[in-house]
């Protein structure tokens, strides 16, 4: 199916609500049966008919068929947000005394899941380096259920071969995942390489405008009728009507949106990496990326993320360079219509807190939706300081 063809018309059948171009908001909870028959064929399955919203809703409904046709799956769930998806992908293929191998940096809260929370469940886990594959053949263990990838991760970018992960995982009978956010459904379509299940922040790229929290799990049929039947009923993370609705309009112009926040972050790269006080770039399909060939391979594109180490031995110098920059805004998260940074001096030296391994020279930044001349008039009337 085209693209155009997913974003615009797909899963929409208009003359069940009056030719309107708009799906509608079906905000409710229930649905009643005109007869036992009904009934009857309703509770034989709740993932394609209509019982209750905590199931299946008309509106989420058209957001799921979209989403699947976008991965190439058969089947998609959402969830209330990113970290939902995720949880109940994992947890819905794990029991007490299974173990997990995952790619050692993956977004922060996946990794609280595997420490903190399923470790009280007696489910262990090894993080491995996931840039040759030969790491994570090393780590499986007769009791693996799990291999769980993030390629490319959103601070660093170290990728993972999907191909290779899918063979080895298939050759032991692992149920292989992938958060597939950095990429979007647009630039990168792990079920093609073989994955079993793509999750995504939709919060990110997906709904795009900032405005909702959502996650999105992607797989065959009968994985998303397993984890629909046990996770999604029983821990009951889903979306609401209203929230999908603002989804299915974000996802109109996904391709228009990512493509816009990628040449903007390339330009933006393109000037950083001839300044004189910009000591290294991280994005994978730089030339100086140690995986570009692999990431050239598995992607048809890299979106608008990219992390810049700057040159400065101040601490001081470099909290006046961030105060400075006013077009990109100092916050968590991206995908949205704004760009945005992270700059890792923030995580220096909070009580409580270790520092983390990037150094405080190190920015994440997100290009969004602006003219990306105006947002390097900023950074480069901000980097006078340094
Ligand atoms: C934001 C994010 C998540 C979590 O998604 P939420 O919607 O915030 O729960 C997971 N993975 C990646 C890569 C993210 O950027």
């Amino acid at each position: 199916m085209h693209l155009s063809e997913i974003l615009i018309h797909h899963g929409e059948d208009r003359s069940a609500y009056f030719n309107a171009i708009s799906p509608p908001i079906i905000q409710t909870s229930n649905f009643a049966f005109p007869d036992l028959a009904q009934f009857r064929a309703a509770f034989s399955d709740e993932l394609t008919h209509h019982v209750y919203s905590r199931g299946n809703n008309p509106t989420v409904e058209i957001l799921r068929k979209k989403l699947a046709a976008l991965e190439k799956t058969e089947d998609a769930l959402v969830f209330s947000s990113g970290a939902g998806a995720i949880a109940a992908a994992v947890i819905g293929n794990v029991a007490a005394g299974d173990h997990i191998v995952c790619q050692q940096s993956p977004y922060s809260w996946t990794t609280a899941l595997l420490r903190k929370f399923l470790a009280r469940f007696g489910v262990s886990h090894t993080f491995v380096d996931g840039t040759d594959v030969r790491h994570i053949a090393a780590a499986i263990r007769p009791e693996t259920k799990v291999l769980y990838l993030e390629s490319p991760n959103t601070m660093t970018y170290e990728c993972q071969d999907l191909r290779a992960c899918a063979e080895l995982a298939q050759q032991h009978g692992i149920v292989t995942m992938i958060d597939n956010s950095y990429c979007s459904p647009l630039y990168q379509n792990p079920a093609e390489f073989g994955i079993d299940i793509v999750l995504h922040s939709g919060t990110k790229y997906i709904n795009g405008h900032s405005d909702v929290v959502m996650g999105v799990l992607c797989g065959s049929k009968a994985m998303v009728k397993k984890i629909f039947e046990s996770e999604l009923m029983t821990l009951g993370g889903v979306v609401s009507p209203s929230d999908a609705a603002l989804v299915i309009r974000g996802l109109r112009t996904l391709p228009l949106r990512v493509k816009q926040s990628e040449t903007g972050a390339q330009f933006l790269i393109s000037k950083l990496e001839n300044h004189p006080k910009v000591a290294k770039i991280w994005y994978p399909f730089h030339d100086s990326f140690p995986q570009k060939e692999l990431a050239m391979r598995q992607m048809r594109g890299c979106g608008g993320l990219f992390s810049v180490d700057f040159k400065t031995d101040s601490m001081e110098k470099m909290e006046q360079f961030i105060h400075r920059i006013e077009r990109f805004l100092m916050a968590v998260s991206w995908g949205g219509h704004e760009s945005l940074m992270i700059p890792t001096i923030g995580f220096y030296n909070v009580p409580g807190r270790t520092n983390p391994p990037m150094p405080w020279t190190f920015v994440r930044f997100y290009a969004g939706l602006e003219d990306p001349e105006w947002l390097w008039e900023d950074l480069e009337r901000a980097l006078e300081v340094l």
